[in-house]
């Protein structure tokens, strides 16, 4: 199955990569067959009732890619783009970065397509008790567990949280991760998907010999993983020297905590005193050390790519590479640290809470960070390894060990019936 299509899509270029991960690791027509296909989709409708009393109709999705390896665990994104294939391709996503952090859950990923700023607080709770309604029987702490995404964050994981243990009748913290403290939650799982950035980072740039005091990097993306990256990076000692966000980026402010203020009171990164504005397309193309493209799908595609002239890459967001982008990257020898593994942060610390859960006892911050830079170390080693003895890029590396761990895990539970 050949996946050549003028339009790219994050379905068509995951399914790609899965191929040549297939091929790479002289897998069969029969893994192929069993890998590329999701499990189980639910799509539902998501009634809202909107504060002046008008009732609009959202599309709400759950695809449960894999359950091989364990329960399916992926985020929940509110976005007005996000379709079915998109969310397959995210769920399938979801399942080679569990395995490659070998952590025991298949992948899932979920969303409204709704855009959430046009929400009040009442509305986006409405419309999350209802999808979390609508999605319930599929759900629960050993079938699938949500977390936030894109347009998501604890509030609504608090309300997820909420609605499920009122059906059950008692306190269920483990249906979703990524929860306040106190309902739950884990200490570090906030900053957990930017903390795991800044270690790929800091490991790519030991890789290229270049020293951390002082290197430079820009961030597309000031959001949740943006945002820590830049706080973990610049107490790493490196110079974050431009960030963006929707409306457009921003060079020369004086540190990451002056422009998040600055967002903060505003909105927007744009527009603070004393610096300059850039588009997203400039900040990709910044003469920097490391860039670290931490926003949606397809930033960095055949015609982005040539204007890059970062020495590595770091994939915060998933899927921000289309296949000729990488293919441009590789050419020019930057080193492209993947999505699944740069930002499996966030999903290694929601396993860290749903563990916690699972035994009422909670881990000191100082536990929760040993063990991310342990778990994530092993995967960034385990995949510059496998890059360097067989040759391969490190997305490549990282899908052979990813899709491999799963092919595995079918091989030997065997096919029922
Ligand atoms: N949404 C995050 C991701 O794409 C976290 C998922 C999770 O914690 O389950 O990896």
């Amino acid at each position: 199955m050949t996946m050549a299509s003028s339009k790219e899509s994050p379905l068509a270029t995951a399914l790609s990569q899965l191929r040549r991960a297939i091929d790479q690791l002289k897998l069969s027509e029969n893994d192929w067959n069993t890998l590329s296909t999701p499990r189980r989709i639910l799509e539902v409708a998501v009634p809202l009732r909107r504060d002046d009393g008008r009732v609009e109709m959202y599309k709400g999705y759950r695809v449960q890619y894999s359950t091989t390896r364990g329960p399916s665990k992926g985020g929940v994104r509110f976005h007005q783009d996000i379709d079915l294939d998109e969310t397959v391709a995210l769920a399938m996503l979801m399942t080679w970065k569990c395995a490659l952090a070998n952590l025991p859950y298949g992948g899932a990923k979920g969303g409204v397509a709704v855009n959430p700023k046009t929400l009040s607080m009442t509305e986006n709770e409405r419309l999350t008790r209802r999808y979390t309604s609508e999605i319930l029987p599929i759900i629960g702490p050993e079938r699938d567990i949500p977390a936030p995404d894109v347009g998501t964050d604890e509030r609504n994981m608090a309300w997820m949280m909420d609605t499920y243990s009122v059906n059950a009748g008692f306190s269920v913290p483990g249906v979703v991760t990524g929860k306040p403290i106190v309902l739950g939650g884990s200490l570090g799982r906030t900053s957990a998907t930017g903390d795991g950035v800044a270690i790929s980072v800091r490991e790519a740039l030991k890789i290229k010999g270049i020293n951390p005091h002082g290197a430079t990097v820009a961030i597309q993306g000031f959001g949740k993983v943006g945002y820590w990256a830049a706080v973990a990076l610049e107490n790493m000692g490196l110079k974050v020297v431009a960030v963006s966000d929707v409306n457009g980026g921003v060079t020369g402010f004086k540190s990451v905590a002056d422009i998040h203020k600055h967002l903060l009171e505003n909105g927007t990164v744009v527009g603070a005193p004393g610096t300059e504005k850039i588009t997203n397309t400039e900040l990709l193309h910044l003469p920097v050390d490391v860039l670290v493209p931490a926003a949606l799908a397809d930033a960095i595609t055949e015609s982005t790519a040539n204007g890059i002239r970062a020495k590595i890459v770091v994939e915060g967001a998933n899927a921000p590479t289309t296949p000729g982008g990488d293919a441009i990257m590789n050419e020019e020898g930057i080193l492209v640290v993947p999505d699944i593994l740069a930002n499996s942060g966030g999903v290694i610390v929601s396993y860290f809470e749903w563990v916690q859960d699972k035994q009422n006892y909670f881990w000191s911050a100082d536990e929760v960070k040993e063990n991310l830079n342990s778990i994530l170390m092993r995967a960034i080693n385990e995949v510059s390894e496998n890059a360097s003895s067989k040759r391969v890029t490190w997305r490549e590396a990282a899908n052979m060990i990813g899709v491999g761990r799963v092919a595995e895990a079918h091989r030997l539970r065997g096919l029922y019936p």
